[in-house]
């Protein structure tokens, strides 16, 4: 264990700015500086073997019950004051690059206070903190070049709150402090809220809200935290996600879950171009009419939708064997095999990018709360190399293909899987004596000779509804399924 702790003081000399932390300075400071504010810095950190240990927040919207006219008034004179003081504290950070939260209460702290005196003192503290966030996204995005203006603008406002500001009154109602005293407001729990109150999540002190004025309503930000110990795995789940599936392997089995990214993607992609082009003509680049017409495409929606999804299912299947997950380190990697019908590269890469990782992204999130390890691997040459004899697999345009020496036949999804394992488990695979998991006994374990190993391709339809990839399991459902399929036809 570790503890560090500062102490300093902020002052003003010929009207710069200094930060003092060290007692020889401070003597001397005292005598030519002007004293604005002082702060105390304490760090904690944990000793090596709280290396795997992480914690992970999540934020939960909760909405209030509808609000009588008088009540949310007061709400909406709130967050006027707010947002002025935001945007006070946004200008003056921004002219002088000021992102630290500390230097920026001290120097300001005192004017807005006395600009609300009704206001309770800690909204003061938070606009500095929400104001201090903002400036700092905003200057690197100057230094990037990406902006020309002198300082952000403020245009969406949530209030932020700390634990002097709002507190629970049970699970249905919220205690909000405001310039006219406590408010208490009916919430609308939901299963989700529940299910973070009842599973070892700890709410945080800080929460935020955001006024629906149509509704006039509260829109509730609460955040949940939890400390996560990652296990030692035993083995890994390699996980390949491509355009069209997200292969699996899981104790020499491969799945292919069959996701349509290039499809969807593609498809949303050149829908949402259409509903621009069509309408920036008719009614210019930031048109209403548009813009609710695109939220009705719900894309991010049922993208998430196959995300968590395919998260859930990797999940549990890693926890169910106490393993970790393997994916590929996409770094900037050229997305490969892409379609032809989008003729910039650069685009196309982008769109793939950008649809990977967010399974990336899903997967590792919904590891981490269960304590499940994610490690990531360099992909260079995962799916060329045949994982038993270690020379060129030859595809002919074709998924699959056939090993230059031994002449089974691969997949090419599940090739990248079994790359990517072996990677892996052998440190950076390139000298690996012999590879784990596979014997070299003359027996092309896990192919077959006729088809491309054991191989099970799952469609949307299915997989969506499985709860494990244990197929013995779900000989039912996938009878069933048959089934179906030919009553139809
Ligand atoms: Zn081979």
């Amino acid at each position: 264990m570790e503890i560090s702790l500062t102490i300093g003081i902020y002052t003003i000399r010929e009207g710069r700015l200094f930060t003092i932390n060290t007692i020889g300075k401070v003597y001397k400071a005292l005598t030519k500086h002007i004293l604005v504010g002082c702060f105390l810095q304490a760090s904690l950190a944990l000793a090596d073997d709280g290396e795997d240990a992480l914690i992970i927040t999540r934020t939960v919207i909760v909405r209030s019950e509808r609000i009588p006219k008088k009540l949310f008034r007061f709400f909406i004179e709130l967050e006027g004051m707010y947002r002025n003081i935001v945007e006070q504290l946004v200008i003056h950070a921004a002219r002088e690059e000021i992102t630290s939260f500390i230097k920026l209460k001290a120097l300001k702290y005192r004017e807005m206070r006395n600009l609300y005196p009704h206001l309770p003192s800690h909204y003061v503290h938070t606009a500095c903190q929400d104001a201090s966030t903002r400036v700092k996204s905003f200057l690197k995005l100057k230094k990037e070049g990406s902006t020309n203006k002198e300082y952000p603008s403020v245009r969406r406002i949530s209030i932020w709150l700390d634990d002097h500001l709002w507190k629970l009154d049970g699970l249905m109602r919220i205690g909000i402090s405001t310039h006219k005293g406590w408010v208490h407001i009916d919430l609308i729990p939901h299963k989700q809220f529940y299910r973070y109150y009842n599973t070892g999540w700890r709410l945080a002190s800080e929460a935020r809200i955001k006024l629906d004025r149509k509704e006039r309503r509260l829109i509730v930000y609460l955040i949940f935290r939890k400390d996560v110990r990652l296990y030692k795995p035993s083995g890994y789940i390699a996980v390949d996600v491509n355009e069209n599936n997200v292969a699996v392997l899981i104790n020499r089995k491969a799945y292919l879950l069959e996701t349509n990214i290039e499809r969807v993607t593609l498809g949303y992609y050149y829908r949402r171009k259409r509903i621009q082009e069509k309408y920036d003509k008719i009614c210019g680049v930031k048109c209403r009419a548009k813009r609710k017409i695109l939220r009705k495409l719900r894309e991010e929606e049922r993208k998430e939708d196959t995300r968590w999804k395919i998260a859930n299912i990797i999940v549990r299947e890693a926890l169910k064997h106490g393993y970790g997950v393997v994916l590929e380190d996409l770094g900037d990697k050229p997305a490969t095999n892409m379609i032809s019908r989008i003729k910039d590269d650069q685009l196309r890469h982008r769109i793939f990018q950008a649809a990977f990782k967010g399974i990336q992204r899903a997967i590792e999130e919904k590891a981490k709360e269960h304590g499940v390890p994610v490690i990531y691997i360099n992909p260079k040459n995962t799916s060329k190399q045949c994982p038993i004899h270690r020379v060129e697999i030859r595809y002919n345009g074709s998924r699959i293909g056939v090993c230059s020496l031994g002449k089974e036949k691969w997949h090419r999804d599940v090739v990248a899987c079994y790359n990517l394992l072996f990677k892996a488990l052998g440190g950076d695979g390139s000298i690996a004596p012999s590879h784990p998991g596979l014997n070299l006994d003359g027996s092309p374990m896990p192919l077959g000779s006729t088809a491309a190993h054991d191989l099970t391709g799952i469609p949307r339809s299915l997989w969506a509804r499985l709860k494990s990839l244990d197929m013995r399991e779900h000989q039912a459902i996938l009878k069933i399924s048959r089934d179906k399929r030919r009553d139809s036809i």
